[in-house]
């Protein structure tokens, strides 16, 4: 894994680079360096053995040029302000990128969660929002799921900012569950744009989706619906991985066999009919499509060269290093950047919030055509402007992104 200060320098240095080639002015260069405003917090909560702890949380508004800030909250041990920094920055240029109204944010609190109960996991969510209450709601900055968070962090989010304000305030977090006004296809947003990335890119390389062989790499919320839909278009997933390891077979793993062995054994090692294989040996295998669906830093000068798929679509935040992506781009690998490939899950809170605030809800039909129409048309515009410039998908992709900020801040001028 790579260290926060990495993940820091290297955003500041993508956005350096495209900085250059769009000419932004300095000025307007200075300020999109920096993040608007950066909370940090004490969080202190009452375990259940009755001892009081204090964990650090976050939460980092990097830029609210275009509308209200957006972005997840993470519970990790990793999670520190580089880190928040860094994805708060990325956050802006994907929420401009999929031509959304928002800025980029990026929380969290340093904590493990795989070693809290229930209760302290609600305890930490409702004076975490307390702590940052004064800085979120529905038209200031809109909280979302992401590592180790669910709809159910959400709910409690949610009912701690609407108990403080006094009224029920469904917009002010998305990825809640339906009932408090969650979006349909939301918890499935990020897979499904992934697969439909999956399925844009294997268009342009092989015209043909069928017997496209699959390996993806973390089996969470994005992993595994992308899993579940790139098997219905007749991919074959010949790998998947998770925290324990992973598993291949060459001829296909069984969908049904594997969530049955997840459910039972909560990890896929050991899965019948298959051979174990570590999480770095899944990026050598002979595979069309890896889809990284972890964490940072996984895709490394390390093993890039050894990479044999031809499409790599980023379903984690970050997990290619500029190393790593020199190498690639030498080795044509056609590279679906994370700002657009896992956009699919901001791209449904943006519905969330839309249908909150206007209480009205949409069909899952609505929801899932709606999302295809937002990836497709920006996936048309990167490979048009990458195809157009002889340049990378990721450069065309910030390109895109960081041009719309810097526009609107030359418009809007400098106050006061
Ligand atoms: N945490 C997700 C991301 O990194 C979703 C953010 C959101 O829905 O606001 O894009």
């Amino acid at each position: 894994m790579i260290s926060n200060d990495i993940l820091y320098e290297t955003a500041l240095k993508q956005f350096d680079t495209v900085a250059e080639i769009l000419n932004i002015e300095d000025g307007i260069r200075e300020r999109m360096r920096n993040p608007k405003r950066s909370l940090i917090v004490s969080v202190p909560v009452r375990m259940d053995n009755g001892k009081t702890k204090v964990f650090k949380g976050y939460r980092v508004q990097h830029d609210i040029t275009l509308g209200p800030s957006k972005g997840g909250i993470r519970y990790h041990p990793n999670v520190d302000l580089k880190e928040v920094s860094a994805l708060a920055m990325l956050m802006t240029w994907k929420c401009a990128l999929m031509h959304m109204p928002y800025g980029g944010a990026k929380g969290g609190v340093q904590c493990n969660p795989e070693e809290m109960s229930q209760d302290e996991l609600e305890r930490m969510t409702r004076r975490f929002t307390t702590e940052i209450v004064q800085i979120i709601g529905p038209d200031k900055d809109i909280p979302a799921p992401d590592l180790y968070t669910n709809a159910q962090t959400m709910a409690w989010m949610m009912d701690t900012y609407s108990m403080q304000q006094g009224n029920t305030i469904p917009g002010v977090v998305t990825g809640k569950p339906l009932l408090l006004g969650g979006s349909l296809g939301r918890a499935e947003g990020t897979g499904r744009g992934v697969a439909y990335m999956v399925m844009e890119a294997a268009r342009v390389l092989y015209k043909n989706l069928r017997g496209l062989r699959v390996a993806i790499q973390g089996l969470g919320n994005v992993g595994s619906v992308a899993a579940r839909l790139l098997n219905d278009q007749g991919c074959t997933i010949v790998a998947v991985s998770d925290i324990s390891g992973g598993v291949y077979n060459p001829q296909g793993i069984l969908l049904p066999y594997l969530l049955h062995h997840i459910k039972e054994n909560k990890h896929v090692t050991g899965l019948m009919d298959t051979d174990a294989i570590t999480n770095e040996e899944l990026f050598e295998l002979d595979c069309d499509v890896i889809v990284p669906a972890a964490i940072e830093g996984q895709i490394t000068e390390k093993n890039a060269d050894e990479i044999k798929a031809k499409i790599i679509v980023e379903g984690a935040n970050g997990p290619t290093t500029p190393e790593a992506d020199k190498i690639l781009q030498d080795k044509k690998v056609f590279l679906v950047p994370d700002i657009l490939a896992n956009a699919g899950g901001v791209t449904v809170s943006y519905f969330e919030w839309v249908q909150d605030i206007q209480y009205y809800f949409w069909s899952e039909d609505d929801i899932q055509k709606k999302l295809k129409d937002v990836m497709i048309g920006a996936f048309n515009r990167i490979l048009a402007l990458s195809n157009k410039k002889g340049i990378d998908m990721r450069t065309a992709a910030l390109m895109l992104g960081i041009g719309r900020v810097a526009e609107a801040k030359k418009m809007r001028g400098l106050y006061p």
